[in-house]
């Protein structure tokens, strides 16, 4: 049966996971904790790679989330760049935005690990929505009234 690690079980178990990655020697360790010499051998060997590997994970989830958010963040502004371009007909910073926008969108599906799990319900992030967005407000450029009119339709729709 195998014993309990005292080491596993300590309530400082990081701080001596610490030391002992940065080189402690075991048995300095083990003085330091009131451990025995050879708990502390074991832990090392047997248990602190996998505490190491399960951190490690964690910081890469942690990493993934923080690249998610800036992502996400680039994105409100893409939008809002693309919503003032419209408003002033430059139709052309309003291109540049889409394609940010859905450079921003497939980098975010990626990270997000559902581009092919899910499809994008959010109809005021689809590229397609955006893109055509862009087409109907642009066709109605010479039509101020018209353009006014759809523009405000279209923000109604994005509001609901
Ligand atoms: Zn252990």
């Amino acid at each position: 049966m195998p014993r309990r690690c005292t080491v596993c079980a300590h309530l400082q178990r990081q701080d001596i996971d610490e030391l002992l990655v940065s080189g402690t020697p075991y048995r300095s360790v083990a003085k330091r904790f009131g451990l025995s010499e050879s708990a502390v051998y074991r832990h090392k060997t047997e248990h602190l790679p996998a505490h190491l590997s399960k951190a490690k994970e964690a910081e890469e989830a942690a990493r993934a989330d923080d690249l998610l958010d800036q992502v996400r963040h680039l994105q409100t502004h893409a939008l809002d760049i693309l919503e003032r371009a419209e408003k002033s007909g430059d139709l052309r910073t309003a291109l540049a935005a889409i394609s940010q926008a859905r450079g921003n969108l497939e980098l975010l599906g990626k990270l997000a690990g559902q581009l092919d799990e899910r499809p994008v319900v959010n109809l005021n992030i689809s590229p397609q929505w955006l893109e055509l967005r862009a087409v109907i407000v642009g066709a109605l450029e010479s039509h101020p009234a018209a353009h006014t009119a759809v523009l405000r339709a279209l923000e109604s729709v994005g509001n609901g």
